[in-house]
């Protein structure tokens, strides 16, 4: 296609962001405060699992896979936090119900739940022009080099731009967002979570992570200096995936966090909300014993759909 087609494609398509469509934003609500909308909580393919004969995939139940969305309506723009395969149902979940436009994505790293949804700005689908994206080096390398995401880039239909640890992307309006390194079965890129600051509050986002005490920081420092921490709960308990050796595909089990984490105030246990549940993960079910005893030790499970102001 050529580059006045792709301009045309985007012209018809007012809900991608790019420097023409942001000057054409329209239903922004000046004064509304920010928010960050959880979008989906789910391990990397969601809920049902393709192939899982079980109980917990064949009851009808869906769960969309893990991703957040940073909606400013001041400004009428929204950033997407991983590009997941349920990224269809995510966009018209934001829009237009939010009155924002998507202006850009950011990606935590390289495993399918997290960045597969680029497709869809292609041109076999939305043929987006200049969607920005962030990403770390390894990240971007690899969507430069690979096939399909190279020809993304090519196209125009994503502008990749870099992310670097601890280094603070200024969105305008008193909006930040600041990647930070963290340790993940990193085969194809980096791993990183994110902080989600505005002027008056502050999040993380860490939905991949091995063990917590093999990162180099403290996660109880971290959920200290936020309002809300939305961290890795893929697996209940070891028993989860019987025949499985679970050191392959480390987590912080969350037993293992409740127990790590018991000793905190209720006010720091209260800012923990799980994300990024494995299809087995019976804590994700609401009435599940998992999920009772979770709640009573004063954590949370987070929700599709659920809204915090920001
Ligand atoms: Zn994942
Ligand atoms: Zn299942
Ligand atoms: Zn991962």
């Amino acid at each position: 296609m050529s580059a006045s087609g792709l301009l045309r494609v985007a012209r018809r398509t007012p809900w991608i962001a790019g420097a023409i469509v942001i000057a054409a934003v329209t239903g922004a609500a000046p004064g509304a405060a920010p928010y960050v909308q959880v979008l989906g909580i789910a391990q990397d393919v969601g809920i049902p699992q393709a192939g899982c004969r079980k109980a917990c995939c064949t009851r009808g139940r869906r769960e969309m896979v893990a991703s957040l969305a940073l909606a400013d309506p001041a400004s009428g723009r929204w950033w997407l936090f991983d590009a997941t395969p349920d990224f269809p149902e995510q966009l018209a979940a934001m829009q237009p119900a939010s009155g924002c436009t998507l202006a850009g994505v950011f990606l935590t790293h390289a495993h399918i739940g997290h960045y597969l949804g680029l497709v869809h700005f292609g041109r076999e689908v939305m043929g987006a022009h200049g969607v920005p994206v962030w990403a770390m080096p390894r990240m971007r390398a690899f969507l430069e080099t690979n096939g399909p995401w190279d020809q993304l880039v090519r196209l125009h239909n994503i502008e990749l731009r870099p992310l670097a640890a601890d280094s603070s992307i200024d969105l305008g309006g008193g909006l930040h967002v600041t990647p930070f390194r963290v340790p993940h079965r990193d085969e194809y890129s980096e791993t990183v979570g994110f902080r989600i600051a505005s002027r008056t509050r502050a999040a993380i986002f860490v939905p991949d992570i091995d063990k917590w005490e093999r990162w180099d920081r403290s996660i109880e420092s971290a959920v200290a200096g936020v309002d809300v921490a939305w961290l890795d709960g893929t697996f209940h308990d070891a028993a989860e995936l019987p025949g499985r050796n679970l050191s392959e595909i480390p987590h912080p089990l969350i037993v293992e966090s409740v127990e790590r984490f018991r000793v905190l105030p209720a006010g720091e246990r209260s800012k923990i909300r799980f994300i990024h549940f494995n299809h087995t993960n019976a804590a994700a079910r609401p009435g599940s014993r998992e999920r009772r005893a979770l709640e009573r030790a004063g954590f949370r499970v987070a929700k599709a759909g659920e809204r915090v102001p920001f």
